[in-house]
């Protein structure tokens, strides 16, 4: 396991994609600050339509959240699974917002085949594991009122005594129904995001490596020089696509976004029967609770890819031993199979925990807690700029996150630790008191 610690599976073949060394130009039209999924699809969406782009990674494209994701194609909305479908949540109706979320599905869907993009994309849907009889008989009253609004939506539940259906083990006693997401896809994150960095390559994005931007100063004309550890570059725009990486360079963002540090294990290949005996269907699934259990088998082979009991270390082969552990109790047909992949990787929290989009001292950003939908965004930005600069004269600008301002985190000033063993125990409480919202 020495050589795969700290590595995701999904590297393998695929990250980091060898590109020639580059240096920093020292002008642009448009700096991305990011080379995650919302930096490739901003940087994608302005070089098709011709623009001069430099995406700027203190590391390698691809190296953050995008390619340590489970890799479950997400297209929820949070906060809108629960309450009435007219009620507003920041004056937003909850139906809408679950249409647009259907929208960002839809956009990262039709990018994969648009582009040609090899990434494992599987439609094996997924299950949502009910922790308890009553959130079971909620997400059912939920799925019925979906469906009188919005029509069908691809998902059924599944009741506890047919549960063995889908998902082996102890498993199938533990948990008191499902809901089946029966349209869902899954896909492999290093692939797609290893196919997004030789596309926007091959269009000629500059891109610069192991770049770390240190700061941005508004010109009197303004434009921006953004200051970087290897020189600086001025720009029309920019766009700052750092998400649960964002550091105190970033200002204003790296209050708003807290990075959610979550850990993953992939096991070594576990024999197929075993691993059907697990999960007949082969959906990935996650459970209800707060402190959730999420797993589905890998793309390639028959390894398992677990990831849960959030617990902020980088020790990972400490937290492999600690997750192994706790999946045993779902399924004991594991036994003695050992992890043979661990990592962690940073996920893009938000105090209200939904999507955002804006502008910040007349710079773009964005931040989301799902692949889907930080496709959708980076999108969203380029767009805005190919309009500014009379590229475009586009409508499809718009989100419904425009008029949602990201607020302060509560309590977070750029330490993550504290407030991260305060979120444990908040979510081991609300998960002991079985108060988790359904989803
Ligand atoms: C363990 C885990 C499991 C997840 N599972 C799922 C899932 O199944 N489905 C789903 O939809 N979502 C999932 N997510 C969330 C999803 O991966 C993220 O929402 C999404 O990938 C984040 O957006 P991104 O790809 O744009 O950012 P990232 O990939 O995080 O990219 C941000 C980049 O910015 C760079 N950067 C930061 N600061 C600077 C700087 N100053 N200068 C230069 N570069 C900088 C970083 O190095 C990093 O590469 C998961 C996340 C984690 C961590």
């Amino acid at each position: 396991m020495n050589e795969t610690l700290g590595k995701p599976v999904w590297w393998e073949d695929a990250l980091p994609v060898d590109l020639p060394e580059t240096a920093l130009p020292s002008q642009t039209s448009v700096v991305v600050i990011g080379g995650g999924f919302a930096g490739l699809s901003a940087a994608l969406e302005l070089r098709r339509s011709g623009v001069d782009v430099t995406l700027i990674e203190k590391n390698w494209p691809g190296y953050g959240a995008c390619s340590r994701n489970i890799g479950l194609v997400t297209d929820r909305v949070a906060g809108t699974s629960t309450g009435d479908l007219d009620g507003l949540l920041h004056g937003v109706k909850r139906s809408d917002l679950i249409e647009e979320g259907w929208r960002s599905r839809d956009y990262i869907l039709d990018l994969i085949k648009r582009e040609n993009i090899q990434c494992g994309l599987r439609q094996r849907g997924e299950l949502v594991l009910a922790t308890s009889k009553s959130v079971y008989e909620t997400m059912a009253e939920n799925l019925k009122l979906l469906e009188k609004k919005l029509g069908p939506v691809g998902a059924y539940m599944l009741p506890k005594q047919e549960l063995h259906k889908e998902i082996g083990g102890r498993a199938s006693k533990l948990y008191h129904g499902a809901k089946v997401l029966q349209e869902n896809y899954d896909l492999n994150p290093g692939q797609l995001a290893a196919g997004m960095v030789q596309r926007i390559a091959e269009l000629g994005v500059t891109i610069c490596s192991s770049v770390q931007l240190e700061s941005v100063e508004r010109l009197p004309n303004g434009t921006f020089t953004a200051i970087t550890d290897k020189g600086d570059i001025t720009a029309d725009h920019v766009v700052w696509t750092t998400q649960g990486y964002s550091g105190k360079e970033t200002g204003h963002l790296q209050k708003r976004i807290f990075p959610f540090l979550a850990h993953v294990v992939a096991t070594e290949p576990i024999p197929r029967d075993v691993l059907l005996e697990m999960m007949p269907t082969l959906r990935g699934a996650a459970d209800t609770k707060q402190m959730f259990f999420c797993f589905r088998p890998c793309d390639r082979d028959s390894r398992l890819i677990l990831a849960s009991d959030y617990f902020r270390t980088d020790d990972d082969y400490k937290q492999s031993k600690r997750i192994l552990k706790s999946y045993r109790k779902l399924f004991p047909e594991l036994g003695d199979i050992k992890p043979e992949y661990c990592w962690h990787g940073n996920m893009a929290l938000t105090s209200d925990q939904l999507p955002h989009i804006g502008m910040h001292e007349g710079m773009h950003f964005s931040a989301a807690s799902s692949f889907a939908m930080a496709f959708y965004l980076g999108s969203k930005i380029a767009k805005r700029i190919l309009n500014t600069d009379r590229i475009l004269n586009t409508d499809d600008t718009a989100t419904l996150f425009d008029d949602m301002e990201i607020q302060d985190f509560p309590f977070y000033s750029g330490n993550p630790s504290l407030l991260y063993r305060g979120f444990r125990m908040l979510f081991n409480g609300m998960d002991y008191l079985n108060i988790a919202a359904p989803k």
